[in-house]
């Protein structure tokens, strides 16, 4: 590794990375993604409410107003083009009051004036056609139309992975803590590897700041803000069509009620100040919360049906807009930072974006005639019908299998996981790229067997597969 040069290294294998990485390999650029953990997708890109915004929120002429607005139709166009689950669903903000509703005005204005169109405020008999089963206090509505749905995970996963085929390299479980720069730079890992590389972009989420002050640019500072969610069962999928918002606070956009792609109900987010972004934990104060504000937007949700809790922390920052150029104490470094929501609407946009900085500083950017921004469906087996998967299991009989009994996945698609880019190499791996383990058991029927077939795959003991790296071992010892 340490003899290879790279024209840009890329920190961080979020979603902001993944598709920074994809845009580069358009234009062939040599690259290299850094990740410090086991596998792609770990930070917020993991763990978010999913939502592809509107555009109403952002204060107008921010960053997050202009790729908000540029931002959602590329979302559409990629997502499609990756073979992403996405789809639009329309979000409500309801308003309780006559005071709420007065915001809701407000928020309408903001959206036009951000060039959002596909916006309009309606009553809450209107809103309750709609949605039937949204709470009678609702006075009022925002419907705002191009919203949408899409699978975080699985878009990093797919964006990384259709970065790699066209030439990217990931290095995972490389944890930055050094960077030199002499001409180029070089980029050292916590176990001391080293990779050299003509620009760097920052894009380590809560960790933007910490990788920016390697390189004595100390202007950014992320404030980590938690939010926990509670996801139920498929048997309260169907209980909103729309993203439920309420009108949102100083806190950000309060607590939602929204069906997810793969048809779950997801609930939440809380907005707290956490000491460190590792911070991941749920607390009871955080789940009442979510339970309570929940039921005043959809009051027949039943909580009973909760099948996980979780959290993700947002990369906050005081100034409140994302952070995105080069970093005016180091040449060719670019910072791609406090990148908190509307983050994952807007990442295309952001990468397009980050191409313009890095031209403006000097990278050459010539489409590569050789670019393939297509990936193949990894859930193309599921869409089949019946005589179809017939055909399939025939030539291929491990499709025959099912090994995930809740979400009803196949062996086959298993093992496809742990093959292709990028590569799934614990049970938390498998989970995100096929949802084996995302049913009501989470995982406590099929986990043993998923373990063997990545033990299978990876050529290890069934003893050395982890649920999710480090430590996370599941069996002490061979049985
Ligand atoms: C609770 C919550 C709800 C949200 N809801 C929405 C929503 O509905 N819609 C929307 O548009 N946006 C939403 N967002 C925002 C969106 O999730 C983020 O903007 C987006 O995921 C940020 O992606 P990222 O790649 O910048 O960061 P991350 O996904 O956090 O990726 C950063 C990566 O950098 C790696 N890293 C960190 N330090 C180092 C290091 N030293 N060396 C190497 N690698 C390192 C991390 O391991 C991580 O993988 C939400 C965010 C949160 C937290």
């Amino acid at each position: 590794m340490s003899n290879v040069k790279y024209t840009v290294a890329v920190i961080g294998g979020g979603v902001i990375g993944g598709m920074i990485s994809r845009e580069l390999t358009r234009y062939g650029v040599k690259i290299v993604i850094l990740e410090k953990g086991n596998d792609v997708a770990l930070g917020a890109s993991k763990a978010n409410s999913g939502i592809v915004h509107g555009g109403y929120d952002p204060e107008p002429n921010t960053l997050k107003a202009k790729l908000n607005t540029l931002g959602v139709e590329k979302l559409f166009k990629a997502a499609s083009e990756l073979n992403v689950p996405i789809k639009r669903n329309g979000s409500l903000v309801c308003a309780f009051s006559e005071e709420e509703k007065a915001h809701l005005d407000l928020l309408y204005k903001r959206g036009f004036e951000n060039g959002i169109t596909a916006l309009e405020i309606i009553d809450g008999d209107k809103a309750r056609e709609l949605e039937e089963n949204l709470s009678e206090s609702v006075v009022a509505a925002l419907w705002v139309k191009n919203a949408g749905i899409v699978c975080p995970y699985e878009l990093t996963v797919a964006s990384i992975g259709n970065a790699m085929d066209n030439g990217a390299e990931l290095i995972t479980d490389f944890e930055v803590v050094g960077i030199n720069k002499d001409g180029v730079f070089e980029i050292v890992s916590a176990d001391g590897r080293k990779v050299f590389a003509d620009y760097v972009v920052n894009c380590a989420g809560a960790y933007s700041g910490k990788i920016a002050s390697l390189v004595g640019d100390d202007s950014i500072e992320i404030i980590p803000r938690a939010g926990e969610y509670l996801l139920l069962d498929k048997a309260e999928g169907g209980r909103v069509k729309h993203t439920i918002f309420q009108v949102p606070t100083k806190d950000g956009k309060g607590i939602l009620v929204s069906p997810t792609v793969d048809g779950n109900l997801l609930t939440g987010p809380t907005a707290s100040v956490v000491a460190s972004p590792d911070n991941k934990e749920t607390t009871a104060d955080g789940m009442n919360k979510v339970n309570t504000l929940a039921l005043k937007s959809v009051p027949t949700v039943n909580f009973r049906n909760v099948i996980t809790s979780f959290t993700g922390v947002r990369a906050s920052n005081k100034g409140g807009d994302f952070v995105i150029g080069e970093s005016a104490a180091c040449k060719n470094f670019i910072n791609v930072a406090a990148i908190d929501s509307p983050g994952l609407t807007c990442c295309v946009s952001i990468a397009e974006y980050v191409m313009d900085v890095l031209k403006g500083v000097g990278l050459k950017l010539e489409l590569s005639a050789d670019f393939n921004g297509t990936r193949n469906d990894p859930h193309f087996f599921r869409k089949m019908n019946d005589d179809e998967k017939n055909d399939f299991i025939k030539s291929n009989p491990t499709y025959g299998r099912i090994v995930c009994r809740c979400e009803g996945i196949s062996e086959g698609e298993m093992r496809y996981a742990v093959k292709t880019n990028p590569p799934a190499s614990d049970l938390d791996g498998v989970k995100r790229r096929t949802r084996a383990g995302m049913g009501r058991c989470q995982g406590g029927f099929c986990s043993p067997t998923v373990m063997k077939l990545i033990a299978e795959e990876r050529g290890i003991g069934k003893e050395q597969v982890t649920k999710n790296g480090g430590g996370s071992y599941i069996v002490t010892e061979k049985l």
